[in-house]
């Protein structure tokens, strides 16, 4: 089958990794490779053709038009992206998740409630990219690793979403040495930020300081931000998401994703896993009853799947195949020279980006301040749909009893 297929290449093409697997425990576990593939679609030897016209080259860290804050979110999916989500859609503010298939709730495509959110995201009209399966290192781990990393992550979000990434956010922005050349070679924009939040420290006065702190030193008629934050903090979900489109449209900033702020077409932001294309622009089908059924019995207390997905779904249909691309295009002309927004691309704006890894605690932190409420096995949906059906045996019963 292919998993074994890919797990025999990657064997293959790195008998390092296997070699020195005994001796080298210490290692092997600090850069946490997966040996195997999560069940899907093998994408390792699909063509990535680079698309659209924002550089796969360069470290991205601002937007090339100016006005814009794109939110951006890390380490998720978890239990607060759904409130995340929530927040979003009340503010009518599309976002921008870097997911980790494999993190803080274990494997995702598992557990029909991150599949739902992740759906979710994908339906509503949020930008969704790569932050590495398992939120490894990628200062600490060998070119195939890097490939496992990114490879078994676009599986895990292919197998829900039939298509994945091609923007991926280096965790704890590490990725120095060969790390870019690795992800452009998978054909991945190299995704970072210039306004970071440090929610994970957990001083959300600080926190909300970093965001209005940078909002206010900039100008909407020259400035943008990209800025860092974590759905998997409930702090994060239940007062700076708020606070943070609040401040953007204070400071007359418009929200958006991180694609749009860099001017790329919808269809560039994930490629078809059947053959490494671009995005074909429509949404996910809507889920069948019974599935949304499970969702909303499955939900845990912070994380609320709403079940609108499929009345979204039809307005992010809307949205993709009206063009965004090409009215976010004339914005930027009217607003800043090309040669400008060009520049922004590596320019790293003030002091926020200091090549700090910023993000670095977050992994450490997140198991302590991360909920725990891992939703219940899917064994429990069946108990569910049994126990309605009793009832009406037992109604059934009553009302020829009457008679
Ligand atoms: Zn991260």
């Amino acid at each position: 089958m292919l998993p074994t297929t890919l797990l025999e290449a990657i064997l293959i093409a790195s008998p390092l990794v296997a070699a020195h697997g005994s001796h080298h425990e210490h290692r092997d576990h600090a850069s946490i490779s997966p040996r195997a593939p999560p069940p899907g679609k093998d994408t390792s030897k699909l063509n990535r053709p680079k698309l659209g016209s924002v550089p796969y080259g360069p470290n991205i860290q601002s937007c090339t038009i100016p006005g814009k804050v794109a939110l951006t979110f890390d380490d998720g999916p978890a239990g607060y992206t759904g409130a995340v989500l929530d927040l979003l859609a009340k503010n009518n503010v599309k976002a921008t998740f870097f997911l980790n298939a494999n993190n803080v709730e274990g494997l995702i495509t598992n557990k029909q409630v991150y599949r739902d959110v992740v759906k979710r995201m994908f339906n509503e009209g949020h930008h969704i990219g790569s932050h590495s399966y398992t939120h490894a290192d990628f200062d600490l781990i060998s070119t195939q690793q890097r490939r496992e990393e990114i490879i078994y992550n676009e599986i895990a979000i292919a197998d829900i979403l039939g298509v994945f990434p091609t923007y991926f956010r280096p965790p704890y922005t590490h990725c120095n040495g060969g790390c870019q050349a690795d992800i452009v070679a998978l054909g991945y924009h190299v995704s970072n930020y210039n306004l970071d939040t440090k929610d994970w420290e957990g001083d959300y006065n600080k926190a909300r300081q970093n965001f209005v702190g940078a909002l206010a030193s900039g100008n909407p008629g020259f400035n943008s931000f990209i800025s860092l934050a974590h759905d998997i903090h409930e702090e994060t979900a239940k007062t700076l998401v708020q606070f943070m489109i609040d401040q953007a449209r204070k400071y007359k900033y418009e929200l958006t994703t991180m694609g749009d702020c860099l001017g790329d077409a919808h269809t560039n932001w994930y490629r078809n896993a059947d053959t490494g294309a671009a995005w074909n622009g429509r949404p996910l089908p809507a889920d069948e009853p019974e599935e949304t059924t499970t969702s909303t019995s499955l939900t845990p207390t912070p994380t609320p799947t709403s079940t609108s997905t499929s009345t979204s779904s039809t307005s992010s249909a809307a949205q993709t195949s009206s063009a965004p691309a090409s009215t976010v295009t004339s914005t930027s002309s009217s607003a800043a020279t090309s040669t400008g927004s060009s520049a922004s691309v590596k320019q790293s704006t003030t002091s926020h980006a200091n090549g700090k890894p910023t993000d670095s605690v977050s992994s450490q932190t997140s198991p302590s301040t991360t909920p725990t409420d891992a939703p219940p096995s899917s064994g429990f949906s069946p108990v569910r749909d049994g126990a309605s059906g009793v009832g009406l045996a037992l109604a059934l019963f009553v009302g020829l009893l009457m008679f």
